[in-house]
Formats: structure tokens, sequence, C-alpha cells
């Protein structure tokens, strides 16, 4: 409701502000506090931090919003430069968590004592307690969603709460730093020990399945209306704090009615965007000869298979399991070379991201945060939608998808044979894999995605991964590894160890 009445404010502001030039230095004087937004460097995802910015906006705090892959440098430069009171740091993925501990970092270096908020889906009170606030003086505090944005900004920015407020947040993060260090860490197996309770499937008498056709398909302009049928708008309603499953939230007693305004609003720019092409559609897609090499995965040139083209690295969980229950590799789903058996692996990259910066600015020079939010908003959604039509795709290709006969809720709810996974999620958690399925498909050169520093991939409404195609193929959390597992890993992926542990921070067991 906030994001969506911003646009009326904003408008009757642009409005009235040549007629209060005169009164402009008394204006300024009433914001409430200047507060600079930025997504850190490495990341793309904004959707977040943009409603956090017009939720204050709307509750008069002046918004310095910096973009997204924003440098700590040009961060911390214009903090002095405008003066502001308060520093918001977003971001999605997990390497971002990296760059928001260096950013308090050098806000200590610099003496900036200003407090920094921080907000975005990987993030929490406890990583932010552990990971970033034992860097720096000022408060640092997590913001779990733009609805708590408002009282956490006004509680450090008025004098006569905020030490009080700094104060239990500083206490409130102690607890949460001893809890830390205190939990008692599970014993995991050792690697050797892992790999002894692998996933057996008995590749004996099983038959890979056979793509029709092998290498990259590269796919321009797929028509966005064919792409609408499998979108999942459950976490569309989600983005807008709205929470339920739909189409049942369009019914709910407290919030069906402003759920199905909201979802009104993006059929008509839906039907907009799709009529008028303001986004352009495109994939990659490609099958490979491929066999598991211990954890690896060896992906072949042609049918011989005797060249390599790449080698994909996957992780081992190492928590101690019960009986019957394997210690899991996304390697294991894949014949091992020494099987004979002649397995394949698909690989994808899909975006709808194209035309979002340009229609947000549309919006954005008529002050109209809650369309340009709206259009990412549905991008993304497109974008997984295109993933799971594609996936659809694959498997028909792939043979085994033939007969498949699946509802549109059955594909959401991923009731097929094989998976998807996607480097960055918890079955394969090192997004450093994705430059590795950049360079198999020219996925830049095929579909205009780029990946940054931070394997982020740009335009943020795109969605890579892998295809698996053996029935017993399922998602998993890697979740904590050892020691030994990181330094073999360095070894396999040719890397030293403290860029290993960098990328991998979140699996450690013994991260200092
Ligand atoms: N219908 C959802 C699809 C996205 S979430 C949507 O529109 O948002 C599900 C996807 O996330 C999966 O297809 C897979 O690509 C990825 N995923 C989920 N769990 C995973 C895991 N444990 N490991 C790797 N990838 C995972």
């Amino acid at each position: 409701q906030v994001v969506k009445s911003a646009r009326v404010m904003k408008k009757a502001v642009a409005h009235l502000l040549p007629f209060m030039e005169a009164e402009k230095k008394a204006n300024e004087a009433k914001h409430a506090g200047k507060v600079l937004l930025a997504t850190v460097k490495g990341d793309v995802h904004d959707i977040g931090k943009n409603i956090v910015g017009v939720v204050l906006g709307c509750n008069n705090y002046e918004i310095l919003d910096l973009g997204v892959m924003t440098s700590c440098d040009k961060i911390l430069k214009t903090a002095i430069e405008e003066k502001v009171d308060i520093i918001g740091l977003s971001g999605l993925i997990t390497p971002s968590l990296d760059e928001m501990a260096y950013v308090a970092k050098e806000m200590k270096r610099l003496e900036i004592k200003l407090p920094l908020l921080i907000g975005g889906a990987t993030t929490s009170k406890a990583h932010t307690a552990v990971k970033i606030a034992p860097h720096f003086d000022g408060p640092v505090v997590h913001v779990i969603d733009a609805s708590k944005a408002v009282t956490t900004v006004s509680s450090l920015l008025r004098s006569d709460i905020s030490e009080a407020f700094s104060t239990k947040n500083r206490a409130q993060q102690e607890e949460l730093r001893k809890t830390h260090a205190n939990k008692i860490k599970k014993p995991l197996l050792s690697l050797k020990e892992a790999r002894a309770n692998r996933a057996s499937i008995n590749w004996e008498t099983y038959s890979p399945p056979v793509p029709e056709k092998l290498g990259i398909q590269a796919l321009e302009d797929i028509p966005l209306d064919e792409i609408v049928p499998f979108i999942d708008w459950s976490p569309f309603f989600h983005t807008w704090e709205l929470r339920g499953r739909y189409p049942g939230i369009l019914e709910d007693k407290e919030i069906g009615d402003k759920a199905t305004e909201l979802f009104n609003d993006a059929q008509a720019l839906l039907n907009t965007i799709i009529e008028k092409k303001l986004l352009q559609a495109k994939a990659v897609y490609g099958f490979f000869p491929a066999n598991s090499v211990g954890d690896d995965l060896e992906v072949y040139k042609d049918a011989d298979r005797n060249t390599t083209l790449t080698t994909f690295h996957t992780l081992r969980q190492q928590a101690k399991k019960s009986q019957d229950t394997p210690n899991f590799a996304l390697s294991d789903f894949i014949a091992p070379s020494s099987t004979g058996k002649q397995d394949y692996l698909g690989t994808f990259a899909v975006t709808v991201g194209h035309g979002v910066d340009e229609l947000c600015a549309k919006f954005d020079i008529d002050h109209d945060d809650y369309n340009s939010i709206m259009v990412k908003a549905l991008a993304d959604r497109m974008a997984e939608a295109l993933a799971e039509k594609l996936h659809k795709q694959a498997r028909q290709e792939w043979g085994y998808g033939k007969d498949e006969k699946l509802t549109n809720e059955d594909l959401v709810r991923e009731r097929y044979q094989g998976i998807r996974p996607a480097p960055g999620y918890p079955a394969c958690p090192d997004h450093t894999e994705k430059p590795l399925i950049w360079e198999l498909m020219q996925v830049e050169k095929n579909t205009g995605i780029k990946l940054t520093e931070s394997c982020a991939m740009w335009p943020a409404s795109s969605v890579s991964g892998m295809y698996f195609s053996h029935p017993s193929s399922k998602y998993f959390a890697v979740g904590k590894i050892n020691r030994d597992q990181l330094c073999e890993y360095a070894e396999r992926t040719n890397r030293t160890l403290e860029e290993t542990e960098r990328w991998l921070a979140p699996n450690l067991n013994d991260a200092p």
C-alpha cells in the first residue's frame, strides 16, 4: 500500500517543488534524516532495497540510492560528501555477505561513525552479529524486511532514543555471538567416510536416456505469452511481503482483497509488456556426454569421450547421517566413468531481463516506484517460468519426459523426473561453477547474460544451472564441510586455499 501510494506523493512533491525553491533550505531541514542505500559490489538484486527506499521516503527520510553493484569506495565517499545520516547495504547472494563485512571494516578504518543497516535474502541477525558487527564500532543493525525499516531508522536517528536502541542492539548481538561460539559443532565425517556412504545407484542395470541432439542450442525472441502459463505466482506475493500461496491468497480473509488488487495490477502490466514486447526472452541450453569421476563431472566433446570440454566440481555432504541416508554429492547422480555407461549432463541459462532497465527508467522518471518494482518482480517470475518451460522441453528432447503428463501446478511443484540445480543454491553452493557453464555454452554471446565479480547474473532476471536426468536425483543441502574436503576441493578447482575459503565461507565447519 505504501509503495502504491508513493507515486501520488512523489508526483505532488515534484509538482510543488518549483514553487518551493524559495523555501528549499527550510524544506531540507524538515527531512527526518538522509539515508544512503546501495546493493553492494558484485550483486545486482534490488527489489527489496527499492521497497525499503520507497517506504522510508514516504516517512520523510531523504533517500540517496546508489543502485546496484556499488563499490565500497563509492558508498563511503558519497556518504561523506553528501553528509548522510545512515548507510543501508543490500545483497542477495552469499558472496555479498563478505563484501558487507568489508564495508564495515572500511568504515572503522576511515572512522566513519554512521549507523550501518544490513538487509537482503542471505543476511541474518546471527550473521550480522557474528561476521559484520565486530568489525565496526558503530551500530550495525540487521533489518529483516521493509516493514521494519522505518522503526529501525527512526530509533537510530532520534537523539532521545538512539543510545538506548544501540545499547540493546549491541547486547542482543553479544548474546548471538555467545550462542554461536557455544554451539556444539556437530561432528562431521571425514571426506573418505562420507564418500563411502555415497548415494548408491545400481548402474549395472541402468540405461541412461540419450538426448536427441548433443551440443548447444540458442533460443532468441522466445514469445513471452508462451512463458506466462509456467509462472509460479506464490513468490510474486512474497516479493510484496504478502504471505500465502497462490491462488488461495486471493481469497484470504485478511489480505485477499489487497492480493487481488496487486494481482490485477500485475496482469495489466504483464499484458502491456507482452503486447509491446517490452522485455526480451533468451535462452541457451545443451546436452553433453558426461561421466562422474570421483566427485567431479567430466563433460566430453563428443561420443567417443576422449576429449574433456570441462570438469564440474561437486561438494559432498559430511554430516553424520542416520542409517540408510546417503551423504550426497550431485556427482552421485551421473554414471561413474568406471561403469562404462554412457551418461549425459545438461546445462542451461535463461533470461527475461533484457529491457527491464529501460522500462524501469520510464517509470522512474514518472516517479512511479510501484510499477518500476512491479516490472522487476514480473521479469523475475518470467525468468523462473522460462527455466521451467525450458526444463520441460529438455526432458522431452532427452526422451524420458516424452510421455510426461503434468499440469502446470505439478510443474511448479517440480513433480517430474530429474532436477535442475543452480550454482549458489544448497546442493552446489559454489557460485564459481557458473563461469564453467558460461564458457561451455558461450552464455554471454548467446544470451547477453554477464557474470559479475561475485558471479551474480546480470540482468538480474536470469536463471542458470544443470540438468540431471536420473530418477533418483534430488535436491539436498551440502551443509557444513570439513577442512579435508576444502583442501581437496581447492586442489580440484586449481585455486589457493584462501580463495576457496572465501567462496565457500558459509559452508565451512571450522570458519574462524
Ligand atoms: N517455481 C519456483 C522455482 C524456483 S525455486 C519459482 O518460480 O520461483 C526452485 C529452483 O531452485 C530449482 O529448480 C533449482 O534450480 C533451485 N534449487 C532449489 N533447491 C535447490 C538445492 N537444494 N540445490 C540446488 N538448486 C536448488
